[in-house]
């Protein structure tokens, strides 16, 4: 038998083309192709030993370290499924999401310990610790005492069950064979990422976006640059001093690197960066303006899902032309808006958002999938193509808001917001209204320092929107709610939304 395609067989391929190249750097230092491929066979060969086999579940909750990569690989070397849990998960969703897939073993980092022993997993191995692993396996001592001879390729390709957001409720698994991984390689016709680059992800590897870039890499040679935990200095300082070509990242962390002080910024150089590449939520225009003025045009905005992976991208040429485009669809990627009745929609015309690719997820885990139309998988998404034929994303299908009869996509308007020089996050939803169905509250937090009224908020969004598009409230907050992937929690925003919240100034 012989290794195919995948995250497994891609670094045994790369071991064998160039051993001695540096596939990874982290805290810990660097390991080449042929360590990450011999690491990887040794635990292969630990996991089995702890009952691990062909065609089981392996759930991994790392952080963006070497563990996260080894124990990818050598589940995938068993013919076992990856689970990847999202770091960030809550008890009781998590107890949710590991009796749904019931994995039959957890490999996690030792900050995760008190959230799994609430779930009543049967085996752990312990990837990351800073102290002691009392009776539990580490990563690094099954690394150390099995056999890193190559390991026989199994039957069976190994699934990535990967969890959407959880921005909707419980998360759920979505799976795609790891064999259909290297469909990722069409992204690349409108992401110019070349082989042999140095790339740091700072998107979070559990998450469609950051496991793309892991599988890339592979597929490219690249070497891949992580940091357990994003903060925005040390994302500058990683990606400049690890001599990165690329960077990954959700859009918010954008956002944070651009909040640091000037001379913060000034201190960095990023001039070998060809590509900065963000996705996982909406780019704000003025984000991506502010962004390319500072660091020049290298930023693509790429839109897709845990479902579809990819379905456009728009490049710094798109960006310039209309910053708050998604872009086009890259190659062997089709991308249709339909009416509600089913009908094509022209350019200009809003409907919901259809994707074709070779990365369709199989169905979630726990059952159901996606709408299907023609062949093409729905997003869950709202937007509309414009006359130059780039897709806009207006928002989730289920968020447009009906107000006083009018339709409102909270998106447009947090768009609107978020330009205010005074704003640094903002989140808009709708909430009951008697006289209009439903009114639409704003949900700001203001930048370090700065200072606005509800009215001057207001006046702003009127300047730019429709009159029926101006949030009747705004509600100031230190800061928004977040989940890992770095979107705006609106459920909490609603659970918290008392009818009596009220919109009072906080200037400063
Ligand atoms: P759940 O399905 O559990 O509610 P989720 O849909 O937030 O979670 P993901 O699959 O991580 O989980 O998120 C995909 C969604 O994120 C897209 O459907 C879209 O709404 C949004 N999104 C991602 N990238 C972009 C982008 N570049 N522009 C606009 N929206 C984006």
């Amino acid at each position: 038998r012989q290794w195919g395609t995948g995250p497994a067989g891609g670094f045994a391929t790369l071991a064998i083309i160039d051993p001695g190249r540096t596939g990874l750097v982290d805290e810990l230092g660097e390991l080449t192709f042929g360590e990450i491929h011999r690491r990887s066979n040794a635990l292969a060969r630990g996991l089995a030993d702890l009952g691990v086999r062909e065609g089981d579940a392996v759930a991994v909750m790392c952080r963006n370290h070497r563990g996260f990569v080894d124990a990818s690989i050598a589940v995938a070397k068993l013919g076992a499924d990856i689970l990847y849990l999202n770091t960030a998960f809550a008890g009781p969703q998590l107890v949710d999401v590991l009796e749904r897939e019931s994995p039959s073993a957890v490999v996690h980092d030792e900050e995760f310990t008190g959230l799994l022993e609430q779930a009543d997993v049967e085996q752990r191995v312990l990837a990351w610790t800073d102290g002691d692993a009392g009776d539990l396996p580490t990563l690094e001592r099954l690394i150390a005492d099995h056999d890193d001879a190559d390991v026989t390729p199994p039957d069976r390709h190994a699934r990535i069950v990967i969890l959407t957001s959880g921005t909707t409720g419980t998360p759920k698994g979505a799976p795609r064979n790891e064999a259909g991984i290297d469909a990722a390689v069409s992204l690349m016709s409108r992401l110019p990422l070349k082989q042999g680059w140095r790339t740091h992800i700072a998107a979070p590897l559990f998450h469609t976006w950051g496991f793309a870039h892991l599988a890339l890499a592979m597929l490219l040679g690249s070497t891949v640059v992580l940091r357990r935990k994003f903060d925005p200095e040390g994302a500058l300082a990683a990606t400049q001093d690890e001599r990165c070509e690329s960077l990954v990242v959700i859009p918010v962390m954008l956002q944070r690197i651009l909040a640091l002080p000037e001379e913060t910024l000034a201190a960095y150089d990023l001039g070998r960066v060809e590509v900065v590449a963000a996705s996982g939520s909406a780019l704000p225009g003025s984000l991506a303006t502010s962004w390319m003025d500072h660091f020049g045009d290298h930023l693509y905005n790429i839109y897709g899902s845990t479902e579809v992976a990819y379905a456009s991208v728009a490049t710094p040429e798109d960006l310039r032309a209309s910053p708050a485009s998604a872009g086009r669809p890259p190659h062997a990627t089709v991308v249709k808006i339909y009416d509600d009745e089913g009908h094509e929609a022209a350019p200009g015309e809003t409907g919901r958002i259809f994707v074709g690719n070779s990365m369709l997820f199989e169905g979630y885990t726990g059952g159901g999938s996606k709408d299907m139309l023609d062949g093409l998988m729905a997003t869950g998404d709202v937007g509309r193509f414009d006359e130059d034929g780039r897709l806009h994303v207006e928002g989730r299908d289920d968020e447009m808001i009906v107000s006083g009869g009018e339709n409102v996509f909270p998106q447009e308007v947090e768009d609107c917001l978020v330009g205010h020089d005074a704003v640094a996050e903002v989140a808009a939803i709708g909430v009951d209204d008697e006289d209009y169905g439903t009114r639409l509250r704003a949900f700001v937090a203001l930048r370090e320092g700065a200072s606005a009224t509800e009215d001057e908020l207001k006046e702003h969004v009127k300047a730019s929107l429709a009159r029926y598009k101006v949030p009747r409230e705004v509600v100031f907050l230190d800061e928004l709610p977040r989940n890992a992937t770095g979107k705006i929690l609106k459920r909490d925003l609603r659970d918290a939304d008392g009818d009596d919240a009220d919109g009072e100034d906080a200037g400063s």
